[in-house]
């Protein structure tokens, strides 16, 4: 126990104004609430201390919401809690989320001598009008201007966020976007697809329109992407994330190889050993429960056996390195003999490709991976219910039904056969 490393996250659930298309939990026009927070989160961190110094902290992510508008001062303050943990590794990564309208030259000073020493910044597009669309509160000029202020901060691991698909968006703009930003040289991109989300801004205005980009078109588009990140020297290793070599964000690899992380504030989420929770996706009630010592546990599960190896095909299969048989049976201690013959299958469509040990999508599996990440999570289900009759029968009576058909789901059929 003594040497296992955690990671931690702490949410800052504050934003200047709500983008369109967002649906974490962050709130806007809540700044007066800040100080509180901070006061709670302090608290909580530090009734926490015993469980975390049975680690060594190796990573701290400040996400949000928006910390570079909650401000370095605050942040700093965590820091140096954590730092009196006496277990922050000298070299841990402590990345800090920020949009370019909030990244102040003087609180990145503050942030690098504090020991952040990872940016991610959220740029999404060079165009000013899609910015002004989907709500972005910068222009294309500030996130320029932003990026050099934390090179001029001594940040040197430096993550930009970029989306594709967005409404008006062609594949000449998405170009222009990831040639610019590949012009700056930053060590991270991270390409992410649109997702209209029910409840936001923006899924009320463009739901089912022609302006968003279709299902090719955004197909299109992360082909386009990958190709190029990869030509520039930017590995994916991950379905949404590239990297020059050595620059991996070391805090959401915890998260697909089933590490473990402690997370603090609203609606934030724990794995430790074998025990997953969450916190109440509620600002108040999470800063008066810390306050007051009343609960704010929102979920607490023990994860099983079966969930561990659901979870690590699920993950383990959107990163660049895949699944080994080797770790599926040690986490399942099953056969892997069925998920092998999907895999088998899907290498000779050219969605996987085997480097001896290990299986992992191509480009044009990263495509399909929902489908295909489904397709082995059914073979996996199908074994776990062998030895239950029950579950059996259920399956058995689903198969039966003949469901209807989606759309996604004809295509696999017509592409696989049936197989
Ligand atoms: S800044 Fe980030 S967290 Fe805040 S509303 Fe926009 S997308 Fe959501």
């Amino acid at each position: 126990m003594e040497d296992k490393t955690l990671g931690i996250y702490i949410h800052i659930p504050f934003c200047a104004s709500k983008c369109g298309y967002c649906d974490f939990y962050s709130c806007a026009g809540a700044d007066k609430m800040m100080g509180k927070y901070q006061e709670a989160l302090l608290a909580h961190i530090k009734e926490s201390l015993p469980q975390i110094q049975r680690y060594y902290i190796d990573s701290v992510y400040f996400g949000g919401g928006t910390p570079s508008y909650y401000g370095a001062k605050y942040l700093c303050e965590v820091v140096e809690l954590l730092k009196s943990s006496g277990k922050l590794l000298r070299e841990a990564e402590i990345t800090v989320e920020m949009n370019p309208d909030s990244m102040r030259l003087g609180e990145l000073k503050q942030l690098r001598r504090a020991g952040a020493n990872r940016i991610s910044m959220g740029v999404q597009s060079a165009n000013d009008e899609i910015l002004r669309t989907i709500g972005r509160r910068h222009t294309y000029g500030q996130a320029v201007k932003a990026y050099m202020f934390a090179r001029q901060a001594g940040f040197e691991n430096v993550s930009v966020d970029l989306i594709y698909g967005l409404p008006g968006q062609t594949k000449e703009d998405w170009a222009d976007t990831l040639s610019k930003v590949i012009g700056w040289n930053p060590e991270h991109i991270s390409c992410y697809g649109l997702k209209l989300e029910e409840g936001t801004a923006m899924y009320e205005v463009y739901h089912d329109t022609p302006a968003i980009p279709d299902d090719d078109m955004q197909a299109d588009l992360y082909i386009y992407a990958s190709e190029l990140l990869e030509r520039y020297g930017y590995r994916r290793y991950e379905i949404s994330n590239f990297c020059h070599k050595g620059y991996e964000s070391r805090h959401n690899l915890k998260y697909w190889k089933l590490q473990d992380y402690m997370g603090f504030g609203p609606g934030a989420h724990s794995c430790v050993e074998n025990l997953r929770y969450s916190y109440v996706r509620d600002l108040q009630k999470y800063i008066t429960g810390v306050l007051t010592g009343r609960p704010v546990l929102a979920e607490r599960e023990e994860i099983s056996g079966i969930e561990r190896a659901y979870e690590y095909l699920m993950l383990g299969m959107r990163t660049a390195s895949g699944i080994s048989e080797k770790e599926y049976s040690r986490q399942l201690r099953s056969d892997f003999a069925p998920l092998l013959s999907k895999l088998e299958l899907f290498r000779d469509k050219g969605w996987v490709e085997n480097n001896g040990s290990r299986w992992a999508f191509t480009t044009s599996g990263f495509l399909l991976s929902n489908l295909l990440i489904g397709e082995l999570l059914e073979v996996q289900a199908q074994q776990n219910a062998m030895g239950i009759p029950y579950l059996q029968q259920v399956l058995d009576s689903m198969d039966r039904e003949e469901l209807p058909m989606g759309e996604e789901e004809s295509f696999l059929r017509e592409v696989m056969g049936n197989a």
